[in-house]
């Protein structure tokens, strides 16, 4: 079975919780367990939350970028921007790293995609922009 999906929204917390139902919803067909379902939506929200908050600073006026797609029992979650992008990757995916500890965020984000997903790869271009891909 395969099945692609394609979306973009404005950088907005409030389309968070869009993403997470819209892949949610597209995950369905591999008829996934609750706690994978879970699982995935968590991964989607922190990936997507970055962008937003980081990527683009709470810009509204720019996009993200998601991507799914299905190939018999494995879904893989693609969340792009083209923000500000990292510095350097390996520090950022690194346990409590966090480049914004005054907005009381935890810096476990990446650490979350990485224990709920499969395999998380994050690709980023300084003034670029940002892409995490997740499979499961
Ligand atoms: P938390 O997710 O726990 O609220 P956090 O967002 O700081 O905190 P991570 O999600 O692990 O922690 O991200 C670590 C760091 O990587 C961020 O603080 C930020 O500096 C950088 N980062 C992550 N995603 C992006 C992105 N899309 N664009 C630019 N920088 C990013
Ligand atoms: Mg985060």
């Amino acid at each position: 079975m395969s099945n692609i999906m394609e979306v973009k929204f404005s950088a907005k917390s409030e389309n968070e919780s869009l993403a997470r139902v819209i892949v949610a919803s597209f995950a369905a067909k591999l008829d996934p367990t609750l706690d994978e379902l879970a699982d995935i939506k968590t991964a989607v929200s922190e990936a997507v939350t970055n962008s937003i908050i980081h990527g683009y600073e709470e810009d509204e006026s720019k996009l993200v970028y998601l991507r799914c797609k299905i190939l018999d029992d494995t879904i893989k979650i693609v969340v792009e921007d083209r923000g500000k992008g990292i510095e350097d990757v390996d520090i950022a995916m690194q346990p409590l790293y966090t480049s914004k500890p005054e907005l009381e965020r935890s810096g476990m984000g990446f650490t979350f995609m990485e224990s709920f997903m499969d395999d998380v790869k994050v690709s980023s271009i300084k003034n670029e922009g940002t892409k995490v891909v997740m499979t499961k």
